[in-house]
């Protein structure tokens, strides 16, 4: 086999599928090895999708949720003021449908729980009614 890497420590030719140099024993894969890390190092899970996204990044470029909790506060107050409403029937359907539509899969996951809050407690109007 051709010996073609060369240990960064001592300049030995090694070959090819060796870990360590035959000569100093320094492990020969330690550049390989730190280059990929470097990558990876500096992306993170999104933790909305799960898709890889750079550390430093506000927002996921894959399902575009704020990775920092406090610039999503427009949509929990529109969360918040969602729960009020559907409490009141019918009239939840409006948050519930408007939190639905957002591209924040968190306001969505809110918007399914509010749909259905609203859908029960405007059916439970309609039965207080009949009485
Ligand atoms: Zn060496
Ligand atoms: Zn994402």
């Amino acid at each position: 086999m051709a010996k073609t890497k060369k240990c960064m420590d001592c300049g030995t030719f090694n070959e090819q599928d060796s870990k360590f140099c035959e000569k100093c024993g320094n492990s020969l894969n330690q550049n390989d090895t730190t280059k990929p890390q470097e990558s990876t190092v500096n992306m993170i899970d999104c933790p909305f999708c799960g898709q890889k996204i750079p550390m430093n990044s506000e927002k996921c470029s894959h399902c575009g949720e704020w990775l920092d909790p406090s610039k999503d506060n427009p949509h929990g107050v529109s969360i918040v003021l969602g729960y009020i409403i559907s409490i009141f029937g019918w009239l939840g359907l409006i948050p519930a449908i408007y939190l639905l539509t957002r591209v924040s899969s968190s306001a969505k996951k809110h918007g399914v729980i509010q749909l259905v809050l609203s859908i029960i407690f405007g059916f439970l109007g309609l039965f207080v009614n009949f009485y």
